[in-house]
C-alpha cells in the first residue's frame, strides 16, 4: 500500500492551507459581507463580483457521474499543467528530489521539474515508442518521487502497452502519474477506472483536446482521496474561475457532442493517414491512437519550412531523440487535411 505520509513533503503534512472565506461559510443563502467583494456589481455586466467555489462541487458532482470516480478522488487544475506542477510541489523536495519521464514526451513535465529545482532522470522509450520498465525501474533511487507516463504519448502519438504500465505500478513504491490528454482518441481503456487497484495511480485528463475547450484551461486529476486532499492542500484558493466553470458545467451536458467530434476527427485521421503515405517522401507515418500524427521524411527542416511559407503550420519534431526525420501534424478539418496533403505534394526537395 502506498502511504502517503512517507511520500509527501514531510512540512507539507501539517501545512494549514488558506481558509478562504467561502470555505469558512458554505451556505448559498445570506449577507455576504465576509470577503471584500463589490457588493454593488460587475464592471462590464454579469454577475461576476463573487468569488467562485474553490473546489468546483457542480462541475465535479457531473464529472463523478460521467467518469465514474467519486468527487473526493477529482481534482481540477487551471489546466493540466496546474496539477503536474502540483504533483511536483507535493512530492519533491527541490534539490533533493528526483522524477522520471520517459523522452520522448511532452515537455512540461521537464519544465515544471526544472522550475522547482527537482532533478530530471530520463529513460527513453524503445525504439518502437514502448515503455521498458526494467530501465526505468533501474533509474529509480531512494529520491524518485514521481514518474510521468504519457499515454498516447505525446509526441509519437502510440499507445503504450498496459501490462508494461501496470509493472510500474506494482513495482515502483512512489506516485505513478499517467497523462491521459488523448485517451478519448484511444482505443485504450483509462486508467481512471482502476484507481482503487493502485493506491500510488495519478490518472490527468483535460478538456483541452477532444471536449475543444483548450482556451478555457481546464485540466482533471483523478487519485486516490489522500492524494487529492494534499493538492486541494497547496492549490491557490480560487484556482478555476467562474466563466470556466459555468462554461464546463453546461458542455457536461452536452458530452455527446464530444463523441460526435472525437467521430469525425477519427475519420479524419484515418483519411490523413492514408494520403500522408501518397506523399512521395514520406518513408513512415506512425500507428496513433491521438488526435495527431508523427510522419518520418529525409529532409523534415525543410518541408516545415516549405509549409509555412504556405500558411501551413505543423510541429517539427525532427531534434528530438527517437523522432529524428519526424513531423507532427494534428488532425484538422478535411478542409484542413486537403490543403495539407496538396501543400506536402506540390513540395519539390
Ligand atoms: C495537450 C496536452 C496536455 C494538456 O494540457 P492543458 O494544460 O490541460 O491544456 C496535457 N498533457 C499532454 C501530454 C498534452 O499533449
Amino acid at each position: 500500500m502506498f502511504d502517503i505520509k512517507s511520500w509527501i513533503r514531510p512540512h507539507l503534512l501539517n501545512l494549514k492551507p488558506y481558509s478562504s472565506a467561502r470555505d469558512e461559510y458554505t451556505g448559498k443563502e445570506g449577507v455576504f459581507l465576509d470577503a471584500n467583494e463589490n457588493s454593488i456589481g460587475s464592471v462590464g455586466g454579469g454577475e461576476y463580483n463573487r468569488y467562485p467555489d474553490p473546489y468546483q462541487y457542480a462541475i465535479k458532482a457531473k464529472l463523478s457521474e460521467i467518469k465514474g470516480v467519486p468527487t473526493n478522488q477529482i481534482f481540477l487544475g487551471n489546466g493540466s499543467d496546474e496539477a503536474i506542477d502540483l504533483l511536483i510541489r507535493a512530492f519533491c523536495e527541490p534539490k533533493e528530489d528526483n522524477i522520471i519521464i520517459l523522452p520522448p514526451t511532452y515537455g512540461m513535465y521537464q519544465v515544471s521539474a526544472n522550475i522547482h529545482a527537482i532533478k530530471v532522470k530520463e529513460v527513453l522509450l524503445s525504439e518502437d515508442y514502448d515503455l521498458r520498465p526494467e530501465a526505468i525501474l533501474d533509474a529509480v533511487d531512494n529520491h524518485t518521487k514521481l514518474i510521468f507516463v504519457c499515454n498516447p504519448n505525446n509526441p509519437t502519438a502510440n499507445s503504450l502497452t498496459i501490462n508494461k504500465i501496470e509493472k510500474l505500478l506494482h513495482d515502483f513504491k512512489g506516485v505513478v502519474v499517467i497523462d491521459e490528454a488523448y485517451i478519448d482518441f484511444s482505443s485504450q481503456p483509462s486508467f481512471s477506472k482502476r484507481l482503487s487497484e493502485f493506491s500510488n495511480l495519478v490518472v490527468m485528463q483535460t478538456f483541452s483536446k477532444a471536449w475543444g475547450l483548450a482556451a478555457l484551461r481546464l485540466g482533471i486529476a483523478f487519485a486516490s482521496v489522500e492524494i487529492i486532499s494534499v493538492l486541494n492542500k497547496i492549490k491557490p484558493p480560487y484556482n478555476i474561475n467562474l466563466l470556466t466553470q459555468k462554461f464546463v458545467l453546461e458542455a457536461l451536458t452536452h458530452a455527446s457532442d464530444k463523441d460526435k467530434m472525437v467521430a469525425e476527427i477519427l475519420e479524419n485521421r484515418k483519411w490523413l493517414a492514408e494520403n500522408l503515405l501518397q506523399v512521395p517522401y514520406i518513408q513512415k507515418v506512425y500507428p496513433t491512437d491521438a488526435n495527431f500524427l508523427l510522419a518520418k521524411m529525409p529532409k523534415p527542416k525543410e518541408v516545415y519550412q516549405k509549409l509555412v511559407e504556405n500558411f501551413v503550420i505543423v510541429r517539427d519534431r525532427s531534434s528530438v531523440r527517437l523522432c529524428e526525420g519526424c513531423l507532427r501534424i494534428t488532425v484538422g478539418t478535411k478542409q484542413e487535411n486537403q490543403i495539407l496533403i496538396e501543400t506536402m505534394k506540390n513540395i519539390k526537395l
